[in-house]
Parts: structure tokens; C-alpha cells; sequence
């Protein structure tokens, strides 16, 4: 599903994400894991055409989309929520959806306010499709409550529909269950398994080891930027370089 060969990010003269190859297969869960500034983020931007890579290559699906925009890779079939998600507080749910889709999916601010026609079509797709992804996170009954009379939870679930709602095959969950409940996080988890019983392959950065631990099936271990592990649970949870990086962060 997704193959990335010696990706390199560099950021002034850090190395961001250094030399890093590794295969994230179909309908898994594939999680990232690492100390702070290990290189997570940066990595799940360039997957996402968000930043472009000082080296490497990227194959979503053998389709080579290393220097491709993030609208573009978006329409391929990556979805995303990012760390600190930017939800609209004074608009519902639904509105954050079909505002969310758009923004997305096109290029520009101007292509999201011109070309009203087009628009008005689309409007009524991203709708559908917001209605679906909101379905599916189970928020039906709160698609017109404002986000800012949302929970973290409900909020975290409008995020991970607003990476459904572009049609994915791929969805990339940065620190989904940060900031909520074990309880919360649990329901989280369920829904990311649930992902994949639909035919989605998740990859997701997670702190919570617990959760990761139940419900990954392949996790890749950045430190300072380099892969320094890669493997099941299991196998990352006893390897002494894992152990190491954690001890000395
Ligand atoms: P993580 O998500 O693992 O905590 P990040 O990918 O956010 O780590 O950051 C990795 C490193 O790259 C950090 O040292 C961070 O300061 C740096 N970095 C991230 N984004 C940028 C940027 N846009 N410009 C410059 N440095 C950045
Ligand atoms: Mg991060």
C-alpha cells in the first residue's frame, strides 16, 4: 500500500527524517512511534504532500507521489488529521466537514472561493460524503451541534471523519487518542479497527503504548529521525534500542 525508499527531510541542516525506507502494508494498522522530534509529523507531511522531501520516494499503491501536492495526494486516496487539529468552533459539525473536504481537496484558497458552479456541485458530494464519514464515526445525532459545544472526544471523532470524508485508502491519525480518556481512548481504538474491517489501511503516531500495543500490526520506531526498529509489538517491545531511546529522551 505504502512504500517509502530512503526518505530524507532536511529542515536548515537538521535531519528531520533521516534515510528512512519501510513498507506499510494493505488493511493494517501500522504505527509510528518515537520520543518527541523523533520525525513522526514530518513524516506523515511528506506522505501527505505537506512538505516535499529532500530525497527519497514515495509509492502509494505503485503510483509514485513523492513531489505531488497535497491535494493532489489527497484526491489519490490519502486521508489525514493532523496534531493539533484546526476544527471551525463557530461552525457545526457538518459545516467543518464540507468546508474541511474542500479544503483539502483543492489547491488554493482562490480554487475554494471561485468557480461557484463547480461548487455547487461539489457541495452537494462533499455533503453525501460528510454525511457518511460522520455515520461512520458514529456523530450522526451531533452533525449540527457546534464544535465549540463539543467534547474532546467528539471532536476527535469530527477529525478522524473529516479524513474519511475525502474517500481514502490510506488514513494517517497523528496522536489520535491525545488528550482523552482511557475510556475515550478505547472507543478510538475501536473505531480505527474498525477502519480497517472496511478496507482501510491505517497508520497512526501514537504515544499510548497500550493502545498501540493492542492494536497494531506492524510498528516502525523514529529516533532522531532514523528508523531504528521495526516489527510487531512484540519484537519492539523487547528490542534494547527501542528501550534505549526512550531511557535517554
Ligand atoms: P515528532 O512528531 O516526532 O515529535 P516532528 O516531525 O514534529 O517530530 O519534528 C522533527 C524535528 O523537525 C524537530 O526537531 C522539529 O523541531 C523539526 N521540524 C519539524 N517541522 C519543522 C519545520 N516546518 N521547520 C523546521 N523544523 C521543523
Ligand atoms: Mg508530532
Amino acid at each position: 500500500m505504502l512504500k517509502v525508499e530512503h526518505l530524507t527531510k532536511m529542515f536548515g541542516g537538521l535531519a528531520a527524517v533521516n534515510d528512512v525506507s519501510v513498507e506499510f502494508g494493505a488493511n493494517q494498522i501500522n504505527a509510528i512511534i518515537g520520543p518527541n522530534g523523533a520525525g513522526k509529523s514530518t513524516f506523515f507531511n511528506l506522505i501527505s504532500g505537506v512538505h516535499q522531501p529532500t530525497s527519497g520516494r514515495i509509492l502509494l499503491d505503485g503510483t509514485d507521489v513523492t513531489t505531488m501536492r497535497c491535494d493532489h495526494v489527497a484526491r489519490l486516496g490519502v486521508g489525514r488529521t493532523f496534531q493539533t487539529t484546526n476544527l471551525f468552533e463557530t461552525a457545526t459539525v457538518l459545516d467543518n466537514l464540507i468546508v474541511g473536504h474542500r479544503l483539502r481537496t483543492h489547491s488554493g484558497l482562490w480554487d475554494v472561493l471561485i468557480n461557484s458552479k463547480r461548487l455547487q456541485a461539489e457541495e452537494k458530494a462533499a455533503r453525501e460524503k460528510a454525511r457518511e464519514a460522520l455515520d461512520f464515526v458514529g456523530l450522526t445525532h451531533a452533525e449540527n451541534r457546534y464544535i465549540a459545544d463539543c467534547t474532546q472526544e467528539e471532536r476527535k471523532r469530527v477529525a478522524f471523519a473529516l479524513a474519511l470524508a475525502t474517500d481514502p485508502k490510506i488514513v494517517l491519525l497523528d496522536e489520535p487518542a491525545a488528550g482523552v480518556n482511557p475510556e475515550e481512548t478505547e472507543g478510538l481504538a475501536e473505531l480505527m479497527k474498525k477502519m480497517v474491517k472496511n478496507g482501510l489501511t491505517v497508520c497512526l503516531i501514537e504515544h499510548k503504548m497500550d493502545m498501540i500495543m493492542g492494536i497494531a500490526d506492524k510498528i516502525m520506531v523514529l529516533d532522531h529521525g532514523e528508523k531504528i526498529a521495526e516489527g510487531t509489538p512484540e519484537e519492539v517491545k523487547n528490542n534494547p534500542v527501542v528501550i534505549e531511546a526512550y531511557l535517554g529522551s
